[in-house]
């Protein structure tokens, strides 16, 4: 069996939340599909270990916000690496109640849908939740993050009027110093691209790792600049 071949399947980027009665979650998930029209309904794919699995067996509704390709790693980085036990993590997001009474996430949504639970199947790690679609709305025409997008193009220059585009260039001094090499996050993955630096913390591109202040944390997991290796 090639793996390989999974990661020609394309996705989404979503923010599923769900819970009742003060009790709510958020977290990313790619893994979402329409499952019929007539019902609509959706079907979406999550790790039973997480605290929204949790709340969509609690409350048996869910909602789902499409993701912008707008959407900053740190905005990402807060629902997809932090555990909702420990945080709220919507306290400081743009979110509205609809329907279901479960809060919609509307900071970089384009679209949204909330469900009502009537079936599910366990899969072992995960549990498919597919739910009866009870309302749906569209916010933006902005283009919607592809999984594949979130892997490759996340990055970017910082524009001409942006705090940190005089750092470039002491980022063209010090790649002449020493060849800029990759750091990856211990925690979660996530690869520091000198080239791209890190442009929504502040880091523009051309920066070499070691030459990032630190106070910058892993846009991602919010892990410090310790918890990083060279990339092997
Ligand atoms: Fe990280």
């Amino acid at each position: 069996m090639n793996k390989a071949a999974f990661y020609k399947i394309t996705y989404g980027i979503y923010v599923v939340t769900a819970g009742q009665n003060g009790k709510f979650n958020g977290q990313i998930a790619n893994t979402m599909f329409q499952v019929t029209s007539a019902p609509a309904t959706v079907a979406i794919s999550i790790n039973k270990e997480n605290y929204t699995h949790e709340l969509i067996k609690l409350s048996n509704k869910f909602a789902v916000s499409f993701l912008a390709e707008a959407a900053p790693m740190t905005f990402i980085g807060t629902f997809g690496f932090k555990c909702g036990r420990n945080i709220d993590k919507l306290k400081n997001v743009k979110i509205k109640i609809g329907a279901t009474k479960v809060p919609i996430v509307l900071d970089y949504a384009i679209a949204y849908l909330e469900a009502e639970l009537i079936s599910e199947l366990d899969c072992g790690t995960h549990t498919i939740f597919v739910g009866r679609i009870v309302d749906a709305d569209v916010l933006s025409q902005e283009e919607p993050m592809t999984y594949a997008y979130y892997h490759k193009v996340k990055g970017g220059k910082a524009p001409k009027n942006a705090p940190t585009y005089m750092k470039e260039e002491l980022a063209a001094k010090s790649e002449q110093a020493a060849p800029a090499a990759p750091y990856v996050c211990s925690v979660c993955g996530y690869v520091y691209d000198p080239a791209k630096g890190d442009p929504d913390g502040g880091i523009a591109p051309g920066i070499r790792f070691e030459d990032i202040p630190d106070s910058w944390v892993c846009p991602v997991c919010g892990a410090d600049k310790s918890k990083f290796e060279k990339e092997q």
